[in-house]
């Protein structure tokens, strides 16, 4: 099949990437010229595992193409997937002028029969309004007859584990209400359920709510946990038995139940907020979402109060070492992380950050930008040297197990604050490391 992925971003690029090596024809069209650019050139402007062999390989067998003409985009595919970013509006509803910006162009340049595919996480109405969006452009080219389709279909991969999660998806959701488009959706995703039946076909706006759904239920275990793990704190209690005990029940399941040090990240904080919004505008409060959010942003913040609560509220001349950048492991990622928050305390506060994340220095350099006195170092002990406590924020592979006699030796003070609750406090205190979990009582 002859597909167009329009926007190229984790989404647009891991689903073009990936219909490529089913066999698919895939053209990629991104406004940004640099990134196409790039991409020509064989290099991912994001960091994914295991995309960068696909995309290569694709490429170099003819069957992955890039541009930054929307017009040539158009004419290329039958189906045309909208993949742009959908980021949070001033109010916090979901900013929709690239997905309809991307519907004008279809409606532009199409002369044939389109199947157009939200992939883009939009509010439940979307498809309604892409749908008029196309049909006023041909309208106003006299072709008003030119048929098409628009169907929704959310994506649920996580950045990074993206390319897996595409191969190999829990399930498809596919919106849709005629069954043409039905059909070719059916055949396009044939090759990603071999082993069982996974598409999951229901009408276009419950396809568009599933998304919001899915990502505010997730939202809402993070935000519970993180709660139970402050009053454990209070109450003597230790969150990691807790998580066991309750995972462990078939009805509550033992993922996504870490307590941490708060959500971030391109889609948790832009998803519960639009649907905060969406579901306001219908005249439905949603109660439970709202403290969701409002949890997570106390959260962010636990680091900090716990570096103020060892150190007192001055930390001039203090200095911190900073484990992880990425609002989760595996991603150059740091849209809405908990690191930005903490950063930027701290260094408000008069101290000092050094810095270490295996792939989102440079993202962080520019989310961050002139924020002062913040370092970056190319290893993570590095990072640890005259540091007077190092602060644990992403969990990657490679801080799990360090060597705790070189970060006894390199911290100026052997403290450490651990936003991810990676370490086991008895081995620390071994060590001679005095140590700062969550919800777990500290190993002093
Ligand atoms: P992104 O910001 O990484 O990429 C979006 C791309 O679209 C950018 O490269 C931008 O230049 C391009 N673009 C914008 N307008 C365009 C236009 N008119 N024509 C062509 N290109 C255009 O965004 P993303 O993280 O890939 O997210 C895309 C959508 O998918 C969002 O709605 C998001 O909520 C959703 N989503 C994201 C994830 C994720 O993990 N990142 C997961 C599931 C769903």
């Amino acid at each position: 099949m002859k597909l167009t992925i329009v926007g190229t971003g984790y989404v647009g690029l891991v689903t073009g990437a990936c219909f490529a090596e089913m066999g698919n024809d895939v053209l990629c069209v991104d406004l940004d010229a640099g990134k196409i650019e790039r991409l020509r050139q064989g290099e991912l402007p994001i960091f994914e595992p295991g995309l960068k062999e696909i995309v290569l390989r694709n490429v170099a067998e003819g069957r992955l193409h890039f541009t930054t003409d929307v017009r040539e985009g158009v004419r290329f595919g039958t189906m045309q997937f909208i993949a742009v970013g959908t980021p949070p509006g001033e109010d916090g509803s979901a900013d929709m002028q690239h997905v309809l910006a991307a519907a004008r162009a279809i409606g532009r340049h199409m002369n044939d029969y389109k199947l157009v595919i939200d992939k883009s996480t939009v509010p439940v109405g979307t498809a309604d309004a892409v749908q008029a969006e196309i049909a006023a452009a041909l309208a106003e080219r006299g072709m008003a007859k030119v048929p098409f389709s628009v169907v929704s279909n959310p994506e649920f991969l996580k950045e990074g584990a993206a390319v897996e999660d595409f191969m190999r998806p829990d399930r498809i959701v596919v919106g849709v209400d005629d069954e043409r488009a039905a059909l070719l959706m059916r055949a396009l995703y044939a090759p990603f359920q071999r082993q069982r039946d996974k598409l999951v076909v229901m009408d276009v706006r419950s396809a568009e709510l599933t998304k919001y759904a899915a990502n505010a239920m997730l939202a809402t275990r993070i935000s519970f946990m993180n709660e139970m793990a402050l009053v454990a704190e209070k109450l003597g209690a230790d969150i990691e038995q807790v998580r066991r005990g309750i995972g462990s029940d078939a009805r509550i399941g033992p993922q996504f139940l870490y307590a941490g040090c708060g959500y971030g990240g391109s889609c948790f904080p832009k998803d519960v907020k639009a649907l905060l919004r969406s579901a306001a505008e219908v005249g439905e409060p949603l109660h439970v979402l709202s403290a969701v959010e409002r949890a997570n942003e106390r959260q962010k913040h636990v680091l900090v109060d716990r570096v103020l609560r060892r150190f007192g509220p001055d930390l001039s001349g203090l200095r911190f070492a900073l484990w992880g950048l990425a609002f989760k492991p595996d991603t150059d990622d740091v849209r809405e992380a908990p690191s930005l928050v903490v950063v930027r305390e701290l260094l408000a506060r008069g101290a000092r950050v050094v810095a270490h994340d295996p792939e989102a220095m440079e993202r962080a350099r520019e989310a961050l930008g002139a924020a002062g006195a913040i370092e970056y170092a190319d290893a993570p002990m590095a990072a640890l040297e005259r540091a007077d406590a190092l602060i644990v924020v992403t969990e990657w592979k490679a801080y799990r197990a360090p060597d705790f006699d070189r970060v006894r030796t390199l911290l100026r003070q052997p403290v450490v604050i651990d936003g991810r609750n990676l370490y086991d406090g008895e081995l620390l205190r071994g060590y001679g490391i005095e140590y700062h979990p969550l919800g777990r009582a500290p190993v002093l």
